[in-house]
């Protein structure tokens, strides 16, 4: 779709990652259940290269840039399961380019499933360089310094925040915001709210201001917050989406109630299990064969099915849940899912 979006997103330097619109589904079976609240999901997990997930949207743009900065190297920072690391090394491969990963242990989890499968099995499989950081350690001072240390040597280095969340890997779902409206259209089904994980909040950020670059009030975005406390999230994500707009049109600006996070998902914090996530997790795998992850999306759509329960979400109201992929995360999480069962 990116040749003919209305955003005009061609004037960005963009390297090709996705296989095209990603389709948006009914949850058939899971509808009968929720008492006239109808439930779609957007399939952002099926952008598939490298084992799929939200953060190829961002990449095209980041990679993008990378190239046309003349870069040799991408390196960017992350937790240990980060999917972004993990889809950063994926498209460097991709794009014949050097990859560096600075991953830290900022999630308390330390059996070898969490420390060793899951993303990091394919980290290494691309051909990543993986630095094993603390809890505790600055990811991105590192990365800069490791930047400086490789440019010394001659390289050319692109460094990629946190999530891939600049404003230009925002523009991934700004223009997935186009995708969503034209689909919405063509479906002749009329989406009242956008629902979805806040983790770094570039895809938050990245819809919202797509949304109100294309003029549109509606659907509204809700993100639940699986990173850090809710305000904090929401000033973050409220930022990014105004450096994203002004990308697109500089005349433009994003007003603060445009950017809602809802905060009663992340209970003990970023990557820690809460019974709702398990929950959640396991009723859209057994009533509809669909994987959602433990630490974004599992803890988003409990919020989701919360909503419902509480009122919030109110019958004959129509809710788009992006699916964002993140299946390495079960691997991870085996133990999780086994101690709850
Ligand atoms: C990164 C990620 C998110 C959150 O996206 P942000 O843009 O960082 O807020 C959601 N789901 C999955 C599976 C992810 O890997």
């Amino acid at each position: 779709m990116s040749t003919a979006s209305p955003l005009a997103l061609h004037r960005f330097p963009r390297f090709s990652l996705l296989e095209g619109a990603t389709p948006i589904q009914p949850l058939a079976r899971l509808n009968r259940q929720l008492g006239g609240v109808e439930v779609f999901v957007k399939r952002d997990d099926l952008n598939w290269l490298g084992g799929g997930g939200n953060k190829l949207r961002k990449l095209e743009f980041l990679v993008g840039e990378a190239i046309a900065q003349d870069a040799d190297t991408i390196i960017t920072v992350g937790a240990r399961q980060s999917n972004h690391a993990r889809l950063t090394a994926a498209a460097a491969a991709r794009a014949g380019l050097k990859c560096e990963l600075v991953l830290t242990r900022l999630v308390p989890r330390y059996d070898d499933d969490y420390l060793e499968n899951g993303n990091i099995v394919l980290n290494g499989l691309f051909g990543a360089h993986v630095h094993d950081l603390p809890g505790d350690a600055n990811a991105l001072a590192f990365a800069e310094e490791r930047a400086t240390a490789l440019r010394a040597e001659g390289r050319k280095v692109y460094v990629c925040p946190l999530g891939g969340s600049s404003p230009a890997g925002c523009l991934g779902y700004a223009d997935c915001a186009a995708e969503i409206v034209a689909q919405s259209e063509q479906m002749g089904v009329p989406f009242d709210y956008i629902v979805g994980p806040n983790g770094s909040g570039g895809m938050h950020a990245g819809l919202v201001a797509g949304m109100i670059a294309l003029g549109r009030t509606t659907p509204s975005v809700i993100g639940y917050g699986v990173y850090g406390p809710a305000e904090a999230a929401r000033a973050a994500t409220l930022d990014k989406a105004n450096q994203t707009i002004r990308l697109i049109d500089p005349t433009l600006g994003v007003p603060s109630e445009a950017v809602v996070v809802d905060g009663s998902q992340l209970g003990d914090g970023y990557g820690i299990p809460t019974e709702a996530m398990l929950r959640a997790v396991r009723l859209l795998a057994s009533t509809e064969g669909l994987l959602l992850d433990p630490v974004y999306s599992g803890k988003a759509f409990a919020g989701l099915l919360h909503g419902i329960k509480t009122g919030a979400y109110r019958a004959g109201q129509r809710l788009l849940f992006v699916m964002t992929g993140g299946l390495p995360g079960l691997y991870a999480y085996r133990s999780a899912f086994e101690g709850s069962r």
